[in-house]
């Protein structure tokens, strides 16, 4: 039986995707054999790679002058093919509001001269200490910065962006805009052409781990140096057609089925109004608990994919949790650094997941506070 699963990554899919991969899993499309069992250079699997990223363009409105790069590695390996690719000897700045942006901040110094644009992470001592926004003022990038990183959102501490052009509105336009958006890539419309690159790993909103998502503008494109390997090589990787050597062919896939999903369920903007109303209703559920359960971050950034919460009482965290799963709510456990309770409520998740969960949270502050 399937359960709802708040699992922050690799995370829920949507159900109606997972049946249509079992119903041609071992018969693609007529083919006599599976996807997975299919050569990455034949004509089937080159039209579905072709249609996944139409799809996404389409999707998100890329612009011409961005290529789509169907990658491996992960995110984390995007931390240090950035400044392999971008930097060219220059510097660039990182903008620090969560674990994931300090992970991305640290590996780039292993490739150069980069700065701190920004950290909230000393403001508070809740949450690890990230729980809002720098002001814009509070940024600060040199006109020559190769580029700025920022990650729209904070997977672990639940700190999203909604408005990058303000929050970076004191950054020099000739810096190009480098983003992190693993965890909300396509939960809502995002304007490509504020940014230079824009990368996610897929396993939160695409589909299965093993592919990591690249838009990057053409003109940033082709300035690693001889050192760079291949495979790591954004212009190596374009003209190849995310072919150098075998891409994840199976997540490819899964992600052009989540593609046509998220098409049917009227597109990014469709996703965005379940999405709000989803996390409108789960803030809702914490603010209105008298303080038994509690949300840290500051209301114009409190993220609408990752919902961190603490007990008042962390001694009922572990009957929280072992209740939940037997109300059939999975994988609610905070992560270690910030502790108490996370529900990642991801697009495929749909708004009854969401209600099974507050109406749990309600009953159970009624039983024990
Ligand atoms: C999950 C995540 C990562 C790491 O992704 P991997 O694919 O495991 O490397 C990086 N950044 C953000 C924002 C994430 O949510």
């Amino acid at each position: 039986m399937r359960l709802w699963n708040f699992a922050a990554g690799p995370a829920t899919l949507p159900e109606v995707v997972l049946e249509q991969v079992r119903d041609e899993l071992l018969d693609w499309h007529g083919a006599g054999c599976s996807i997975m069992e299919l050569s990455h250079r034949g004509k089937e699997f080159s039209g579905v790679i072709a249609q996944a990223e139409e799809d996404m363009r389409e999707l998100m409105g890329i612009p011409q002058g961005y290529k789509v790069l169907f990658l491996q590695g992960g995110a984390t390996q995007q931390f240090s093919q950035i400044p392999l690719n971008l930097l060219a000897g220059e510097s660039a700045a990182y903008v620090v509001t969560g674990s994931w942006s300090k992970k991305a901040y640290k590996e780039a110094q292993r490739f150069g001269a980069v700065t701190c644009a920004a950290s909230t992470e000393a403001a508070e001592a809740v949450s690890g200490g990230f729980t809002r926004l720098p002001a814009a003022e509070a940024i600060q990038v040199d006109e020559r910065a190769a580029y700025v990183h920022v990650c729209t959102n904070e997977t672990i501490h639940g700190v999203e962006v909604f408005d990058s052009p303000r929050l970076l509105a004191r950054v020099p336009a000739s810096v190009p805009v480098v983003a992190d958006m693993s965890s909300h890539i396509l939960s809502r419309p995002m304007a490509v052409e504020d940014y230079g690159l824009i990368y996610a790993g897929a396993q939160k909103n695409i589909g299965p781990s093993g592919l990591t998502l690249v838009i990057v503008r053409e003109d940033l494109i082709g300035r690693a140096g001889p050192q760079v390997p291949a495979l790591m090589d954004y212009r190596v990787q374009a003209d190849n057609g995310s072919m150098l050597n075998t891409p994840p062919t199976f997540s490819i896939y899964v992600a052009g089925l989540v593609f046509k999903w998220i098409k049917a369920q009227g597109g990014v903007a469709g996703l965005e109004k379940v999405n709000r109303q989803k996390a409108d209703l789960l803030y809702r559920t914490i603010d209105n608990s008298g303080g038994f359960y509690r949300n840290p971050v500051a209301a114009d950034c409190r993220s609408l994919m990752n919902v961190p919460f603490t007990l008042a009482d962390p001694a009922l965290d572990s009957a929280f949790l072992a209740q939940s799963k037997e109300a059939g709510l999975l994988a609610l456990k905070g992560h270690k650094s910030v502790g108490g309770m996370r529900a990642s409520i991801y697009n495929a998740l749909p708004l009854a997941g969401v209600q099974a969960l507050v109406s749990f949270m309600e009953d159970f502050a009624k039983r024990n506070g």
